[in-house]
């Protein structure tokens, strides 16, 4: 990996905001990582709904191929 693209992760990565943004931080690392699909979801989700994960139970884009596996929707975990 380059360094611009080191570099726009990491800057992205310090605009995750939020009182959980460290708990964020961790699965986008998770995601970012190339290894956890499911983090990377939770991930994408979460960008989405600009990082308020209540949002994410109550998203309309029904046609959105992530739809069906929303993290947050069920015991209120991330997958
Ligand atoms: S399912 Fe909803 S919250 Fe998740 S990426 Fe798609 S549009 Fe965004």
């Amino acid at each position: 990996m380059n360094n611009k693209v080191c570099r726009q992760r990491r800057e992205y990565r310090a605009t995750i905001p939020g009182a959980d943004k460290a708990t964020y931080r961790k699965k986008y690392d998770k995601a970012m990582s190339g290894r956890d699909p499911k983090a990377a979801i939770a991930a994408k989700c979460l960008d989405c709904m600009h990082w308020q994960r209540m949002r994410i139970r109550e998203c309309p884009i029904v046609c959105c191929p992530l739809w069906p596996y929303r993290p947050f929707v069920g015991n209120g975990e991330a997958a």
